[in-house]
């Protein structure tokens, strides 16, 4: 069966079309790599050679990387490279790469955390016991912190920072922790470490056997769904336009013919003409909206005071009226205020945490309203508690 990798699955997950013209009809494209790829690969070159020489007993001055930098910047550079970000220039890239490298220079010099074993080196996972499933990798650098502890360090230079979440859940250094288990035996535990170069920012994250054994399992079924695949299915998103296919792919033929044509046929092309209509018709449709719901708005403000004067809830109009009923929210801290960890406090420490599920506050106001709260207590939390008045208005038919 075909050895896998992290990103041959990702591609199949991110578009099943871009993984069928990348990995089995083997599409040759003319479109080069993306500036956003091609700073990452000359970032990671000048850490391999930063570690490299270290091996050597050869450490770079600071200096001496940015100089590396700038010839393997220069040396690999070429015009074609793709910079979506049009308000950038080639310029702005080589200054966030040496941004990264000085970052990373000044937090880990001298570079003697721990032992580096392979830099940028290949690594084969086996997800079963007959063999069947395997899954290749490189890792950045793997390095023995003590006796039997090993690292998987990978550096990102990606302009987003994960969510601890994200990280928990993070496919590619797990897999390598399962081919690091079982290549190196006198492991006793791994820890997976990424560099956010962008913003100097390590973090670490491990994973328990059980964890391993679901990766496994999840990995194999996807596989197994790769490999019975026939649809093979366009999936466009923002991601389109770091895609080297889209220039031969279907989902983007009308962009490129049309691309081709002058203004005068352009303009008339059945395609163009219609989604054209289209969106002026949605934009006209929206400003009508924005138009009604304001003057709604208006009105109903006006019909409040009218109700709050005449002192009544109904207001009649020739074949309809309107019925104006009061009613009273309530209102918790918002999350991540002061207020509210204060609050999440105190239940902890009363012990009602549980029943409100981590601060559920439809369950909590359910506690307050069934009166089964220590009323020492609930004044407590009411002091959190703020009650938000509101109107609405039910129209009908007299
Ligand atoms: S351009 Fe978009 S839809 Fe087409 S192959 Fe690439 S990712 Fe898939």
């Amino acid at each position: 069966m075909t050895v896998y990798s992290h990103s041959r699955l990702s591609c199949f997950e991110q578009c099943p079309y871009k993984y069928k013209l990348s990995y089995i009809d083997k599409v040759e494209t003319e479109i080069p790599e993306s500036i956003e790829a091609f700073l990452g690969n000359r970032v990671h070159e000048v850490l391999q050679k930063l570690y490299e020489d270290l091996k050597f007993q050869k450490q770079n001055s600071h200096e001496d990387l940015k100089k590396y930098l700038h010839e393997i910047w220069e040396k690999n550079w070429d015009d074609s490279i793709v910079i979506v970000k049009k308000e950038y220039t080639k310029d702005n890239y080589l200054k966030m790469a040496e941004k990264f490298i000085a970052d990373y220079y000044n937090r880990y010099h001298p570079f003697d955390q721990g032992r580096t074993i392979v830099l940028e080196d290949r690594i084969l996972i086996t997800l079963d016991s007959e063999g069947d499933y395997k899954l290749q990798g490189y890792i950045d650098r793997l390095v023995e912190s003590c006796d039997g502890f090993y690292e998987i360090h990978d550096y990102k230079t990606n302009a987003r920072l994960p969510l601890p979440s994200e990280i928990k859940s993070d496919r590619q250094l797990a897999l390598y922790m399962i081919g690091v288990k079982s290549n190196y035996p006198d492991v006793k535990g791994v820890k997976l470490i990424w560099h956010f170069l962008a913003f100097d920012k390590e973090i670490d994250s491990t994973r328990s056997d059980d964890e391993l054994e679901a990766l496994k399992k999840e990995t194999i079924a996807l596989i197994d769904k790769i490999e019975s695949e026939e649809k093979f299915v366009a999936k466009t998103s923002f991601l389109c336009d770091w895609c080297e296919y889209k220039p031969v792919c279907k989902q983007w033929v009308h962009l490129y013919k049309i691309k081709e044509m002058p203004e005068s046929k352009y303009l008339s092309e059945p395609g163009v003409k219609l989604v054209n209509r289209y969106a002026e018709l949605k934009e006209k449709k929206k400003k009508f909206v924005d138009e009604v719901e304001s003057e709604l708005e208006e009105i109903e403000k006006a019909l409040f005071s009218f109700a709050e004067k005449e002192k009544v809830d109904v207001v009649f109009g020739n074949e309809n009226k309107v019925r104006i009923k009061e009613t009273e929210t309530v209102k918790f801290p918002s999350k991540s205020s002061k207020e509210r960890e204060k609050l999440e406090k105190l239940l902890k420490e009363n012990g009602i945490w549980k029943e409100v599920d981590q601060l559920d506050t439809a369950a909590l106001n359910k506690l307050l309203n069934e009166n089964i709260i220590d009323k020492e207590l609930v004044g407590e939390i009411n002091k959190f508690i703020k009650l938000e008045k509101s109107k609405r208005v039910y129209l009908s038919k007299i």
